[in-house]
């Protein structure tokens, strides 16, 4: 294509966008080729972001569990796994985990993200009771827990119904679910990488009986590794069209390949370039998703702050306790205080707006940091004040 035509090309989009016509599979394409610049395909998901989101960047306040990296699966990319009998293979105890969960609420914590391996001796019973011990113990947070591919697991297990197996969980305490283990849904390459493990049909399908039974979740896409744009794209427009059936999807995060200490560590980690380019295209395409994560863990401080300004309008959490992406290499902090959260958010010049997993705004007294309530949905917020 010479320039003209890349022009023209390009305002074709722009012309969608503004008028707030569904991109295409094409366009999407389009918009991943290197040849169109990046900070126009940023300007345009800039335009998206402000237009459901405002100047407002969200944050959370909540802290991670990893309960067992043991694993029965093998996935190229994942550095966290480890066998039965390693040394570096764990299970927590009930003491431990509780003493996480005292830990989060001293520290006013609106939400714990579980997830980890599928241990090879640990019954269904033990996962569900870690669910009930925290939610009996600490009603407040919001235990967003198991991917679709942990959920799969339980379904295996148990030999009852995704349906079942949610309610179940529902029922011990579980709030949400977080949107792992989605990788790459085109079977050319998810086979490539976790040929194993819940294929794209069963997280699709686990994800549409959450929507139905009325948990919110969230959806992500690992990329840079061995991908191409069309299998990302590809990946996208599945998503989106379980939201349109369902709209139960609250967040999507791209997520940031990290080789080190994978099976893929041959493979270079995507540059800020790309990070920056699949953020506006995810949010340019994805128009029926509300909220756009910059997960500062995988991007690095400096580029998550960019990404406010690329379609992302959320950066993660304070976060305590990563594992995983800091066991494939990642070197960014492993925890930030609230001040520093607030501060990366607002030298970008937009406003830091704290949320809670279901993405209402969080009340703090004033007095007692760690005691907080619950407000408005977020997206109630008049654009006007956003
Ligand atoms: S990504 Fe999850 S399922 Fe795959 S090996 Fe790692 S812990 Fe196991």
């Amino acid at each position: 294509m010479n320039q003209t035509e890349l022009n023209a090309r390009f305002r074709e989009i722009r012309d969608k966008v503004e008028s707030e016509e569904r991109l295409t599979m094409d366009d999407g394409l389009f918009l991943e080729d290197p040849q169109v610049p990046l900070q126009e395909v940023g300007a345009l998901a800039n335009l998206v972001r402000e237009r459901k989101n405002g100047n407002l960047g969200y944050y959370n306040i909540n802290t991670h569990l990893n309960p067992t990296n043991v694993c029965v699966y093998r996935c190229r990319f994942c550095a966290f796994r480890s066998d039965l009998r390693d040394p570096k293979g764990y299970a927590m105890t009930d003491e431990q985990i509780l003493a996480r969960g005292k830990e989060a609420t001293e520290n006013g914590c609106t939400e714990m993200h579980i997830v980890g391996g599928l241990h090879h001796q640990r019954p269904y019973e033990w996962y569900r009771n870690l669910i009930s011990l925290l939610n009996s113990n600490y009603p407040q947070i919001d235990l967003k827990a198991w991917t679709a591919v942990e959920i799969n697991w339980f379904e295996f297990q148990t030999k009852k119904s995704v349906q079942w197996v949610l309610e179940d969980m529902r029922e011990a305490g579980l709030g949400s679910m977080p949107g792992g283990g989605a990788e790459i849904f085109h079977p050319e390459i998810r086979d490539q990488l976790c040929e194993h493990k819940a294929n794209t049909h069963a997280w699709l399908d686990i994800h549409r009986t959450a929507h139905e039974i009325g948990l919110r979740t969230n959806c992500t896409m690992l990329y840079g590794h061995l991908e191409k744009a069309y299998h990302r794209i590809d990946h996208l427009m599945r998503l989106r069209e379980l939201q349109d059936q369902t709209g139960g999807f609250q967040v999507f995060i791209p997520l940031a390949f990290h080789p080190e200490n994978t099976k893929l560590d041959h493979l270079k980690k995507p540059s800020a370039i790309m990070d920056l380019r699949t953020m506006a295209v995810s949010r340019l395409m994805l128009d029926n998703i509300q909220h756009i994560k910059a997960y500062w863990i995988m991007l690095g401080l400096g580029t998550a702050q960019t990404a406010l300004q690329y379609g992302a309008d959320d950066i993660d959490g304070t976060v305590r306790h990563e594992l995983i992406y800091h066991d494939a290499g990642a070197t960014t902090p492993e925890f930030l205080s609230v001040d520093q959260i607030r501060h990366l958010i607002s030298e970008t010049g937009r406003k830091p707006v704290e949320r809670d997993t279901t993405y209402h705004e969080v009340h703090r007294d004033p007095n007692h940091f760690a005691t907080w309530t619950r407000g408005e949905p977020v997206d109630k917020i008049s654009v006007s004040a956003k």
